[in-house]
């Protein structure tokens, strides 16, 4: 089964700089390899999301083994004259995943349908990344990267009620499958041998990431992302790479296509010009901004339209195809990029798995939904599927 457990913890409202503080001590109590996981019904492989775990459960129940007596929440005593404890918010949702089988090099989305929480986020891999709201429903694109670990990959989500105080915290595992990446080898001459130059891969680097950090706040696509170009697709994502027949070190971040010098290459759906520029390994290029983390980018290109700044429509024209930057002919190497993460393009271009934030989904098949999970007690009432 993809989805392994899930677990969920009403939380009183803190005052946020505890909850914060003990969340970074959580994370770099987990960066430490010498600390040893705090829960030992952790999986040894993610100790970070039980810590955070264990730390959230010993404050929001005084102690850090917790008797089951100790769960329950104290009832208010007429005769006190202190005020009673606030009541923890109250947040309904709905928690979906979709899809709930992943490979290396998915994309998949990440859904909280809920009527009156204000926020939420995720923790994943290290990274915290928010919510976009779309009505009733928050929701973001996550991905999974192309050598990202086989097994067990852990979500931390984070809902805040209206005014923001944190009133929910579920946990979820999905499973990695492998990709199965071919291999190809790639005849490179002496002036592209400087492909694998490190200061070459730096600097391409360094100028793509920068831009993927101000993204835009609210989501621009919609619907399935058309071939930015005519022709057939040469190479495709996740192919490890061998150059000159040595061992594969890294592998194919994007997907190309043939193409004559000068044709046309469009944007394959709504966004932002984000970036046009050029780098030594990479050549003339463009990068979109989709929105809520998702981006686009065009490489090797002849000639650059598109101005930085503007908005961009599906069909309009980027550029033309050329064979700038360290290349062996005229081609577009094009590239879909999720919160840092190059992804794989091809689920982008089909209507059948693109991901879809306005998707309906089932209740049924919510991964995990609040049932008495607002009363201060891990309930355990998350569907457990596996
Ligand atoms: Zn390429």
């Amino acid at each position: 089964m993809a989805v392994l457990f899930t677990r969920a913890f009403a939380l009183r409202p803190l005052p946020l700089l505890i909850a914060l503080t003990l969340l970074s001590a959580a994370i770099l109590a987990a960066c430490d390899p010498a600390t040893p996981p705090a829960a030992p019904a952790a999986p040894p492989s993610q100790p970070t999301v039980d810590e955070i775990l264990a730390l959230d459960q010993a404050q929001s129940e005084g102690e850090v083994t917790p008797a089951p007596e100790v769960e329950a929440a104290p009832q208010p005593d007429p005769d006190q004259e202190d005020p009673p404890e606030p009541a923890a918010p109250a947040v309904e949702a709905l928690v979906f995943v979709e899809p709930q089988q992943v490979r290396q090099g998915m994309s998949f989305l990440v859904v909280v349908d809920s009527p009156n929480a204000g926020a939420a986020s995720v923790a994943l891999e290290g990274a915290f990344l928010s919510f976009i709201r779309e009505g009733g429903r928050l929701f973001t694109i996550l991905p999974v990267d192309a050598e990202a670990p086989l097994g067990p990959l852990s979500l931390l989500i984070s809902i805040a009620d209206g005014e923001g105080r944190p009133a929910l915290t579920v946990e979820l595992e999905i499973e990695v499958l492998p990709a199965n990446w071919p291999v190809e080898v790639v005849e490179i001459d002496d002036e592209n041998s400087r492909l694998l130059d490190p200061e070459v891969i730096a600097e391409d680097l360094a100028v793509r990431s920068g831009v993927q950090f101000s993204k835009s706040p609210v989501r621009l696509w919609s619907g399935f992302f058309r071939p930015p170009t005519a022709g057939v697709i040469t190479s495709t994502f996740g192919v490890r790479r061998s150059y000159n027949f040595a061992e594969p070190v890294d592998y194919h971040t994007g997907m190309d296509h043939a193409g004559a010098l000068g044709e046309l290459v469009v944007a394959p759906n709504n966004g932002i010009v984000a970036w046009t520029g050029e780098t030594e390994r990479r050549g003339r290029g463009v990068i979109i901004d989709h929105g809520g983390g998702l981006f686009t980018t065009y490489w090797h290109l002849s000639s650059i339209s598109a101005e930085e700044g503007n908005p961009i429509n599906r069909g309009d024209v980027l550029g033309r195809i050329g064979s700038t930057g360290l290349s062996t002919g005229p081609h577009l190497h094009w590239e879909v990029v999720v919160h840092g993460v190059a992804v794989d393009p091809i689920q982008w271009i089909r209507e059948q798995e693109v991901p879809d934030p306005s998707a309906q989904f089932d209740p049924s098949q919510a991964i995990y939904r609040t049932e008495g999970a607002v009363d201060d007690t891990p309930t355990g009432a998350a569907t457990d599927s596996g």
